[in-house]
């Protein structure tokens, strides 16, 4: 019977932040390989574009040059088991990116060394920051002219607001890259283009002192590292472990993912230093990793991920336990037993059926729509997992049909979309209108092709008087039912059978607040 401690404490759960273009992409690729997962570099992209030739709705993310699927990568490194959360990369689907973030135990951001610090970094950065979640940062494009290492280290520590710490250091960059210097071991990786590309195999000396290495990368390039390093290593924070775990301190990285430099460096070092899966909070009691039984949150559903089997899949993080293939599992908000058949794992080389899964794994469980984000499964404690939240959308729009007798279809498109959560779909008390809220605008496009594509309707978005959601909670039933009847005009159901005020405007909202002393108006809904 295999110890489910020590399974967890094998276990790597991560995401990679970054702005768009800074090489993101890249990188998961070289990390794959070294896992072993694929075989040749290229194939990440390579699978990307052979779906998307088989889905017209891949050819929309294409068109858009987004991805809006984000998937789950697990593979071997040594000792341990490495899963890697995809977060899509458009501004848009910030929310669903932030339920990813919520499903890792650490984070890996990366860096565009001429570009610095961007604007969706210090986004992504913001919401880590929420749960303290630790992060290294890899900098990367070095074989590219681009910015001062030391300004590149204020700009992060500034700008993000964390300590630096450098774990490698660049010798020389662009056309004059030599390699990189590890300060923990004293050890020089040379760079040698060409010969890094499928697996790192780049000579390495012992220490910047060794008598072979003038020959290698020139006296005044030594020399030059040499002085810089002194000045680094008096500026600069060694590596604290425990800063680094408390979110406090970034290990920094220098390498070309392109090249597959520095990137095995990288992840000799995450896989020592990134923590397991660590305890979490639910409504009761937090939850520890090593306890025997299952327990994990939904965080993400996609619908029809394979075009050939047009299902929707829950993706749930494991937080405690062993899962096994066929076991049953509570929902805790319906208070059901469900039979967790046909479960899938994330391997990278494809979806497979899993046998088994221990904490820190993601699994994918076939979904009928009783699933939503945000649910708990347990082994029968009523307990739910907190901090997974939907934002009220920012944006409103009614769809309207252009055949009336797809009313149906039209319906269960927009709440089977909606229950992915990158939309949210509310059905007003006193009218027939289907309203759908949104966080970006290019959802509203989304949710028309899909509508089209997966559901056969034709539908139209129009804008429509509402201003801002709020989710609203009362105790006290008697308060509750006055608060209804008084608000009926404004009042609506959410895909989750929630009560939701839809405000015209933002006065509309205040006052109806002032007006109901003891009703709750909550921005975001989360599972309880
Ligand atoms: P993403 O948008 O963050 O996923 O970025 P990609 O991985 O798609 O990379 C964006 C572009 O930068 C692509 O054209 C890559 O080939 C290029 N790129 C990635 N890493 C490097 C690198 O180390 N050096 C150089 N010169 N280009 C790189």
């Amino acid at each position: 019977m295999p110890d489910v401690a020590a399974e967890a404490a094998r276990r790597r759960t991560f995401a990679i932040i970054s702005h768009p273009d800074a090489g993101k992409t890249t990188l998961t690729e070289k990390l794959l390989l070294f896992g072993g997962a694929i075989q040749m570099a290229g194939s990440v992209k390579s699978r990307k574009t052979s779906r998307s030739a088989t889905s017209d709705w891949m050819a929309l993310e294409k068109e858009r040059g987004i991805s809006v699927t984000s998937s789950v990568m697990q593979f071997p490194y040594g000792e341990r088991i490495v899963n890697l959360l995809d977060t899509p990369g458009h501004a848009d689907f910030g929310e669903d990116t932030y339920r990813v973030l919520t499903a890792v135990d650490s984070a890996l951001m990366v860096i565009d060394v001429a570009k610095g610090v961007e604007e969706r970094t210090i986004k992504l950065m913001e919401v880590c920051r929420m749960r303290d979640t630790p992060i290294m940062t890899f900098i990367n494009k070095l074989d590219r002219e681009g910015r001062d290492p030391v300004e590149l280290l204020d700009e992060v520590e500034s700008v993000l607001g964390i300590q630096c710490a450098p774990v490698t250091w660049p010798i020389g960059m662009g056309k004059r890259l030599k390699g990189v210097v590890h300060l923990v071991s004293g050890e020089v990786h040379l760079y040698e283009p060409g010969r890094n590309f499928t697996r790192q195999d780049s000579t390495i000396f012992a220490s910047i002192d060794d008598p072979q290495l003038e020959a290698r990368i020139g006296a005044d390039m030594l020399r030059e590292v040499r002085d810089e390093l002194e000045l680094v290593q008096g500026a600069s924070h060694p590596f604290d472990v425990d800063a680094y775990l408390a979110g406090k301190q970034t290990p920094v990285f220098f390498g070309s993912a392109v090249n597959n430099f520095g990137v095995q460096l990288l992840l000799d070092f995450f896989v020592r230093h990134a923590p397991a899966p660590r305890p979490r909070e639910t409504t009761t009691r937090p939850v520890e990793p090593a306890e025997p039984k299952l327990s994990g949150f939904v965080f993400k559903i996609q619908a029809n991920m394979d075009p050939m089997h047009r299902d929707r899949v829950a993706f749930m993080r494991v937080c405690s336990g062993r899962f096994v293939a066929g076991m049953k599992a509570f929902h805790v908000r319906s208070g059901k037993e469900v039979k967790l058949a046909n479960a899938l794992t994330f391997m990278a080389s494809d979806r497979e059926i899993a046998a088994e899964a221990w904490p820190g794994d993601v699994i994918g469980i076939h979904n009928h729509g009783t699933v939503s984000i945000g649910d708990t499964f347990t082994e029968g404690e009523a307990i739910s997992f907190t901090g997974i939240p939907n934002f009220a959308p920012e944006l409103f729009r009614r769809a309207r049909l252009r055949d009336p007798l797809k009313l149906k279809q039209l319906q269960k498109g927009l709440a089977q979309l909606a229950e992915e959560g990158a939309t949210q779909f509310f059905r007003p008390l006193m009218s027939n209108d289907l309203i759908l809220g949104a966080v970006g605008v290019l959802q509203f496009d989304v949710a028309a092709y899909r509508l089209k594509d997966e559901y056969g309707v034709e539908s139209a978005f129009e804008q429509v008087q509402v201003a801002t959601a709020r989710w609203i909670r009362c105790d006290d039933a008697k308060k509750l039912e006055e608060f209804r009847e008084k608000n009926a005009q404004y009042l609506a159901i959410d895909g989750a059978g929630e009560l939701v005020y839809l405000a015209p405007t933002r006065v509309n909202l205040q006052l109806a607040q002032e007006r109901a002393p003891g009703v709750e108006f909550l921005a975001t809904r989360e599972q309880a």
